[in-house]
């Protein structure tokens, strides 16, 4: 049992409180994780705001990194002392997770959503009773953490310089943006890019544009300092939201765009996207849409011009094998993602999320305990 201190997300309340509460000692498989950063991600704020159905209270955070400080029975690839990026959970033994592809586990939303283990048991208890945890394999929004093996990845060595605290967010939402471009559409050089929103996934979408040497590489967003920011982070071209986007798309793309990526979720700007589309043109959605919500398509369009439309989870990542490419990547200079970071300390989670959601910073860092 650990004594540790938690961002309890409780019923009735738009706020985190920061409580006192106790940690159980890692069981077989899992990993206590002595938590030193923790990104802020929309998914944190879709369930604080009740529009996904996690149980509560739950402490929330899933994009944590830190230090390794103590293993369950039967983990052989962390020991304590390791520094480790915190990923989305998964079961291991589905035929997804058999080829590679974590992302789409057969059992992600039990592993990432029911915040609790697979027997239904949770790992954080306060005075007021127990608090679910498990929240994506992590709950990192506190200063210790209970993961599993598989969803912890260890630091290369290269990257010991880099302060730990910033590398959280990769194991959400930056490997979503980054992981589309080079796993999932697999974006060739010489290609063109569009991407639509340019948010951390967005951001990160273009610098994964550069280092496959797409050219040219669009940014639309309704925000001119968030353009501004995508031309210095490697888009050639970018395009205010609110101007006429099919003409000035076919102004740069004459013959149409090669990839697409949306990260807004809005029907009317994905369609759009598609109707833009070169032959074997492939289009990449990430975006959170109405529950509800339908896309309509020209089938002899979509047929005919060999078009793909793909959904992509977590950029199609396999965190053991990619978030070590990413850390190689921002250790080189080719992926500065920590200029869409701004670090918070762990006491003002609440003006983290309000800066997130106002649209000031991009991706506020929680700081919590130190390396
Ligand atoms: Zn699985
Ligand atoms: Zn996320």
């Amino acid at each position: 049992m650990t004594q540790i201190r938690a961002a309890v997300c409780r019923e009735g309340s738009t706020h985190f409180s920061i409580e006192d509460a106790q940690l159980d000692a890692p069981r077989a498989g899992e990993v206590l994780v002595r938590i030193v950063g923790a990104g802020v991600c929309h998914t944190d704020m879709a369930v604080r705001d009740r529009q996904l159905p996690v149980p509560l209270p739950v402490v929330l955070g899933h994009e944590g990194s830190g230090v390794v400080e103590a293993v369950g029975e039967g983990v052989t690839g962390v020991t304590p002392g390791d520094a480790v990026v915190l990923s989305f959970a998964s079961c291991g033994a589905c035929p997804n997770c058999d080829d590679h592809a974590p992302a789409y586990c057969y059992n992600f939303g039990p592993y990432n959503f029911a915040s609790a283990r697979a027997d239904g048991s949770v790992a954080i208890s306060t005075a007021q009773g127990p608090v679910h945890s498990h929240f994506f394999g992590q709950s990192s929004f506190a200063t210790h953490a209970i993961a599993s093996e598989r969803n912890v990845v260890k630091v290369p060595t290269s990257a010991a310089h880099v302060p730990l605290e910033r590398l959280g967010p990769l194991g959400c939402g930056l490997q979503t943006g980054a992981g589309a471009v080079l796993n999932s559409m697999a974006v060739k050089a010489g290609r063109s890019l569009v991407v639509f929103g340019a948010g951390a996934v967005g951001l990160s979408a273009i610098m994964a544009g550069r280092i496959a040497g797409a050219d040219p590489i669009i940014a639309i967003d309704l925000h001119e300092n968030r353009l501004a920011l995508a031309r210095e982070l490697g888009a050639t071209h970018s395009i205010k939201g609110d101007a006429d986007l099919a003409a000035a798309l076919q102004d740069i793309c004459p013959t149409g765009i090669n990839y697409a990526f949306d990260t807004t979720g809005l029907g009317k700007l994905i369609e759009l996207a598609f109707n833009q589309l070169a032959p074997r043109g492939i289009l990449g959605l990430v975006g959170a849409s109405d529950a509800d919500a339908m896309l309509h398509f020209n089938e002899t369009s979509l047929m005919g011009g060999g078009k793909r439309v793909m959904g992509i989870l977590e950029g199609d990542s396999d965190p053991q094998v990619f978030i070590p490419q990413l850390i190689e990547h921002h250790v080189a200079g080719r992926y500065p993602f920590d200029r869409l970071v701004e670090m918070f300390a762990f006491e003002d989670i609440n003006s983290a999320f309000e800066a997130s959601e106002s649209g000031r910073v991009i991706k506020p860092v929680l700081k919590v305990l130190a390396a």
